[in-house]
């Protein structure tokens, strides 16, 4: 089946492409159907939870697209921090531009923010919710993953993508910056999300 992965993240596409296209999907984005970016869709991920923006952006695009299409939202919930950067963490250092120098800006933030802390103010999990619209105006249907870890205190590895050499991950006994993509995927909140979804779609084929 054809499915629109409405993300414009560089970072996102890879891991969504690593595991639905193994799964037998055809994932396109929204600049292969020449959608691209409108003033409006800042407006889409102003929520207060992950699933009202990736509902907000699933629907937004299929009816666009006039196809089945699934958002993701995403982010790193620090405990310590209330849950902090979480819906926010793409805009949370307020920087904007390329993405790399946004994510050195939010990396920044998050060192700072954590200087001086011990361990168990470290402890952090990256949250996933995918919002799948089989068609225009569909019942949403919600796939949802997480996992656990703790911010480092310097970066380690250059992998990844946005806090991932900051992400010391307990699956995998080290940071998701030096994870190859196999063991992300295996591992990451996206990874689960995307497997769950991939399931529901196979079972529908
Ligand atoms: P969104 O595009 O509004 O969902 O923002 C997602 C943001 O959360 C990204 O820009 C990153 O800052 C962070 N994030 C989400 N997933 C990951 C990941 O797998 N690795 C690193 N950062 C992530």
């Amino acid at each position: 089946m054809k499915l629109l992965a409405a993300t414009r993240s560089g970072g996102k596409q890879r891991e969504i492409r690593r595991v639905l296209e193994p799964a037998g999907v055809e994932v396109v984005f929204p600049d292969d159907l020449m959608l691209y970016q409108q003033a409006a869709e800042e407006l889409l991920e102003t929520g207060d939870t992950f699933e009202a923006n990736a509902r907000h952006k699933a629907e937004h695009f299929a009816r666009r697209s006039g196809l089945a299409t699934v958002a993701d939202d995403s982010g790193l919930e620090v405990f310590s921090l209330g849950g902090a950067p979480g819906v926010r963490s793409r805009r949370w250092a307020g920087a904007s531009g390329a993405p790399a120098a946004v994510d050195a800006a939010n990396n920044g933030e998050l060192l700072r923010r954590l200087t001086g802390a011990a361990e168990p103010r470290r402890r952090a999990r990256y949250r996933c919710v995918l919002v799948l619209v089989r068609a225009p105006g569909a019942v949403p249907e919600v796939f949802e993953g997480a996992c656990a870890g703790r911010i480092l205190e310097a970066p380690e590895g250059s992998g990844g993508f946005g806090y991932d050499p900051l992400f010391w991950s307990d699956d995998l006994g080290k940071s998701f910056g030096e994870a190859s993509a196999e063991e992300k995927d295996r591992v990451s909140h996206r990874g689960r999300a995307l497997r769950a979804l991939a399931a529901a779609l196979g079972s529908e084929s």
